[in-house]
Order: C-alpha cells, then structure tokens, then sequence
C-alpha cells in the first residue's frame, strides 16, 4: 500500500471507523483468500542490501513476528505456493505501489529452479499496471510452483505492502478494468476541475476557487497514485511517487476543508467551528509535508497521530456545515450530501477489506471514484445554485424596469408625470437644437378646478381630469410629446412646429379641451382651460422653456382664462421675440 494510503484508509479513517467496527461488535477485516498477509501467509527475512539475490537459498525465514530493522537494507518476503493453479504454474502476484528502491521477485519450482523478474523505483518496464500495481507472472514451465518471493530493498515499512497472487488470466482482466476505471475518474476529475476554475473566475467565489483546487489536487493524486504520470515523468516513480502523493492527499484535506467552510455564509455558521475546522485543516495540510518526507518505522505512529486530527477536522467540518445547515444555508445542504457519500465509503472501506477488490484498485480506487462523485456533485450544485440566483437577478431587474416605468406616469390619468416628462423631451430638445429647429412648450392649467372639487367633490374632479388627459393624450406623436405636470396641469412639447402654426395648434388644444363632455359629473358646467405657450429657436433647456411658458400662462389667466398666450423668444429679440394673446373662444 502507498503512503498515499495512509491518509485515506490509515489516517482517515483508524479511528472514525474502528469505532464502527467496534459498534458492529466486528474485530478484523476477514482477508480475501489470495491476498497475501504478512502475518499469516508469509515468512520473512532481512538482509543487508548488498547480498545477491542468489542469497535467497541461504537465508533462514522466520514465519513469526514482525519484520524489523530493513529500512537500510533488504526485507524478504516468501510465500509458499500450493494448490492446482500452482500446479500448473497458472499464477500472477500482483504487488502494490510502496516505497522501495527496488523490487525483486523470485518464482521457485519444484526441481529447485528459481525465476527472478525484478523492478526498480521508476523503471517497472512491462510490469507496470494502472492503478499503482506491478505484474509479476510466473513463467510458463511444466514443473510445478513452490514459493514466491519478493525481495525490496530500502522499503519505508512493510505494514505498507500489498500483494495478492491472483490466476494470470484474472490479473489481465482486473488490469484493463482498473485502467478503464481510473481513465473515466481522472477526466471527470479534470472537467470538474476546469469547471469549478472557471466558475470561480465568472462568479467571484472563493469556495468555488478553493474546490477547484481540490479536484485538481485530487486529480494529481489519482494520476500519481495510479501511476498514469510515469508517462510523462518516468524520474518521479516509486519513493518520490509515493512523497508526493502523501503530500497531495494532505493537501486535498485541507484544501476540501477551506472550500467547506468558506462555501457557507457566515452569518450563517459559528465562527468558532470555522476557525477550528480551518486551523485543523491547514494543520492537515502543513503535515503532508513531514510525513512524505519520513522513511522508517515512525511513518506509522505520524500517521495514526495525524489521523486523529483529520478526524477532528472532519467532525469540525461536519458540525460547522450542520450549524449552518439548520441555520438555513443552502450551500451547506449541498456539501453535506457532497460529503456523504465519501464519508460513507471511507467507512466501509474500514469496516469491509476490499484491499483486492475493485479490479485491484482496493480503497484507493473506492476514493478517487468518492472524490469525483462529489467534485461533480459540487459543480452541479454550484451550477444549480447560480441558475437560482440569475433567475432571481432577471426578476430583480424586471421588477426595478417596471418600477422605473411606474416612476415615470402618473397614476390617476397614465400620462407621463413630470419626471417622465423631462427625461423624454431632454432628448428632443438637443435634436431641435442640432437641427435649428423651433421648440415649443405649451402649458394647459384647467380654469378655477378647485371650484370643481368644492362643489361636486374631488371624486369628480378626478374624473374631469381623466377627461381631459385622454383628450390631450391623442395630441401624442412623433412631433409632440404630452404630460400631466401636476395637478390640474399638463404640458405639451412640440418640435418643427413655430408662428401662425403653432398659435393653432394651441387655439386647438383649448378649444378641444372646451368641448370634452364631463355633464356626468358637472352638468352643464363648461369646463375650461388657459394655454401658456413658450416658442424658442433655437431650442433651449427644459427649465428655461417652462419659465417662458408659465409667464405666458400667468398672463392668460390675468387676461380673463380660457385664453392662449404665446411668448416667443429669438436669438434676436429685437426682431422677433413678443406675446400674442390669441382671442378666446
Ligand atoms: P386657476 O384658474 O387660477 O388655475 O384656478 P384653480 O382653482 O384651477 O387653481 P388652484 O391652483 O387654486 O387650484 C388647483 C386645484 O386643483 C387645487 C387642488 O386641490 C386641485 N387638484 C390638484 N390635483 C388634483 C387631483 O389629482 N384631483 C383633484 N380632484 N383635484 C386636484
Ligand atoms: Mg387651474
Ligand atoms: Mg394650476
């Protein structure tokens, strides 16, 4: 087993499931029939590192106890072969990824043959096989088999070792499904990767960022542990393979850890637990660095210790998200179920030995197949969550676009008010000035409304004012924009339109409002309106414009009302500029 398998099946896991195990009243893993174990299916030996492997018949094995003191040197592991696939020489021994330097392994036979096939660190040659795991296959001989033998020079701890003596047949079909397996976990690793990445640059999210890292890291974790890199770099196999891996595993703690805990709104979760969950976690994180770097029998006791904070940063993080869980945080829903599923097979990979199962790939390929489950699951709640939020974006701003518009009319007649006035004839007025050409404001306060309101109510009074509205409403078009400005006053703004032409256009829009019928709620009551009008060429602002015709308005009431007065104003006002009070009626 690589020291990568410490920190998911040693580290996380000892002690969170060893109390599962205990609870289920179970006390060892039953180990497969083909799997080698050290303690009862192999007897061992320990040489210095200079003695040839002819040395092998000279050494005196002992079937008991635990090996010790091989680190510097060599450790030599044999087990005896029996039974009808040895017979016919039908076998394969199937040996984890460890640290070593150098690997040898010997087929004995009957007539006393013996058959080496040996690897090095980084050179496994024909031996390699996806998944961390080197072939050895017994060669084809018509003498039966009697013992296998594997011999690593410079292993960093044989509690770390896995081998299993499978049919050869067998060994090729787990070979291609492992392969096939790690291949889909990899790439799916790398979409959620680049996705996640992506996803954090887009929406400014740190956990997204951070999660991003961590189906990287894990990403590199499975290229390294399955051993896919060798490819690409042949100088980082074995121990160094190993070290990083260590390291990466860590890492993807710590990392998993940040994104966990930054995912989740604050406000939401204790700030306690945060800080404890991220303290552990960078705690994790920090230890990958020293435990890839030992060799020896403290690796052990570093991994159970570190085992124990790992599983203090998982409960920390757990707790934290739960808080905010209940606390209504639907980020913290989505990691939760994210979670699950690893936790659960981080579990049951303690509590069932599935070390030669899985095509081989034991718990390690259980994990990387956990680890994209919930890389992708975090993508797609990620992904999910972001839709909510642009659904809720689209309704904010259709709903801010529909206050705007309300902003702008009146309610009580649907005409523009006067600040949809202003923004509307802002526009035209630039246009009439760019062009030259006249503008002109008309001004239409209803005579003595207040009087309406005393005598037939204001409920009336607002009915005469809608009357009034749709009439000036149908003087709206591409020339002349119309407004109610407030209270009993409206506004009418034309272009292109100047002299004898405009005073008619204004003598139409008193007489017009003369003529609306409002006997329902006034009788007989004529209902009149005075008309200021501003004309101005050039065109200028809107204020400018409202003063010229509000004078002109003022002097149609003081005229006797119902009246039209029109003020022009030239650039020469020596020419042109002057009122004209049109007859009324
Ligand atoms: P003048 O001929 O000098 O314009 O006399 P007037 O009575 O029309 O003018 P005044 O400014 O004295 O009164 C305007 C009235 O319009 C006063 C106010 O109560 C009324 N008014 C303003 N807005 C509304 C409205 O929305 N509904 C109703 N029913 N009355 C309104
Ligand atoms: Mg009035
Ligand atoms: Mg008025």
């Amino acid at each position: 087993m690589t020291a990568a398998g410490d920190l998911v099946t040693t580290l996380c896991g000892r002690l969170l499931l060893g109390l599962a195990a205990l609870a289920l009243g179970w006390s060892g893993a039953p180990a497969a029939a083909r799997t080698l174990a050290l303690d009862r299916d192999v007897c061992h030996a320990v040489s210095e590192a200079a003695r040839p492997d002819d040395g092998l018949s000279t050494l005196r094995f002992s079937c008991r106890g635990v090996p010790a003191n091989y680190q510097r040197g060599s450790l030599w592991l044999r087990a005896p072969l029996d039974g009808a696939a040895a017979q016919r020489g039908d076998v394969a021994l199937m040996v984890h990824q460890s640290r070593f330097d150098r690997l040898a392994v010997a087929f004995s036979y009957a007539d006393g043959t013996t058959r080496w096939q040996r690897v090095r660190a980084g050179d496994y040659g024909s031996q390699w096989r996806a998944g961390g795991q080197i072939l050895f296959e017994a060669p084809d001989r018509t003498v039966s088999l009697t013992a296998v033998t594997m011999r690593f020079d410079r292993l960093s701890g044989h509690q770390f070792v896995h081998a299993r003596i499978i049919p050869k047949a067998e060994a090729s079909l787990q070979s291609a499904g492992m392969a096939a397996a790690v291949g889909a976990a990899l790439t799916l690793l790398l979409v959620s990767c680049i996705y996640s990445l992506s996803l954090a640059f887009a929406v400014r999210r740190q956990y997204l960022a951070w999660q991003a890292a961590w189906a990287g890291t894990m990403l590199l974790w499975g290229g390294l542990w399955s051993q896919m890199h060798l490819a690409l770099a042949p100088q980082l196999a074995g121990t160094v393979t190993t070290q990083i891996c260590t390291f990466l595993a860590c890492l993807a703690i710590a990392l998993a850890t940040a994104s966990a805990v930054t995912a989740v709104d604050r406000t939401r979760a204790s700030r306690a637990l945060r800080t404890l969950a991220l303290v552990l976690g960078l705690g994790v994180g920090l230890a990958g660095i020293p435990l890839a770097l030992i060799r020896g029998d403290s690796l052990g006791l570093l991994a159970d210790a570190l085992g124990l904070v790992i599983l203090a940063d998982l409960l920390a993080v757990t707790a934290y998200i739960g808080w905010a869980w209940r606390r209504g945080s639907i980020e913290a829903r989505d990691f939760l179920a994210a979670w699950g599923l690893p936790m659960a097979i981080l579990g049951f990979i303690h509590i069932v030995d599935v070390e030669d199962g899985f095509w081989g790939g034991g718990s390690k390929l259980a994990v990387l197949v956990a680890a994209t489950w919930q890389a992708l699951w975090l993508a797609a709640a990620a992904t999910r969550r972001l839709a909510h939020l642009r659904i809720e974006r689209d309704h904010a701003r259709s709903a801010e676009a529909q206050a705007q518009q309300l902003a702008r009319r009146d309610p009580l007649t649907g005409l523009p008010n006067r600040r949809g006035f202003v923004e509307s004839v802002t526009p035209l007025l630039d246009r009439a000035r760019a062009d030259n050409l006249p503008a002109a404001l008309l001004l239409v306060d209803i005579d003595r409304f207040k009087s309406i309101n005393d005598i037939y109510g204001h409920d009336a009074g607002d009915v005469v004012l809608c009357g009034i509205a749709s009439r000036i409403a149908r003087w709206e078009g591409p020339m002349c924009t119309v407004s109610r400005l407030g209270g009993e006053e409206f506004g009418l703004l034309t272009i292109g339109m100047e002299g004898i032409i405009l005073a008619r256009f204004a003598e139409s829009i008193r007489r017009g409002i003369a003529a609306c019928d409002h006997g329902e709620v006034v009788g007989d009551r004529l209902v009149t309106a005075s008309v200021g009008v501003a004309e101005v060429r050039p065109a200028c602002d809107f204020q400018q414009l409202y003063r010229l015709a509000d004078a002109a308005l003022y002097d149609a009431k003081r005229g006797g009302r119902n009246k039209v007065v029109v003020q022009r104003h030239r650039d020469t006002p020596s020419a042109e500029s002057g009122r004209e009070v049109a007859r009324s009626n």
